[in-house]
């Protein structure tokens, strides 16, 4: 079960800083996260300022 970022990401990028694996990239409309790598140890969803990163 991989993280997964929602329609709410303002693009800050401070959760592809400090993803561990460095799993997540920037895409057209928001960021992404590669559900393959992810580790879910749930950093994105900390250090999110708006609450866009959610357990699948
Ligand atoms: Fe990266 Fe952890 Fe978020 Fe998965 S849950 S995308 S490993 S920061
Ligand atoms: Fe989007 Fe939240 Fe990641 Fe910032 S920390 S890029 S708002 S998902």
């Amino acid at each position: 079960m991989a993280y997964e970022i929602t329609e709410g990401c303002i693009k800050c990028g401070a959760c592809a800083a400090n993803c561990p694996v460095s799993c997540i990239k920037e895409g057209d409309t928001k960021y992404e996260i590669d559900p393959a790598q992810c580790i879910e140890c749930g950093t994105c969803a900390g250090v999110c300022p708006v609450g866009a990163p959610r357990a699948e």
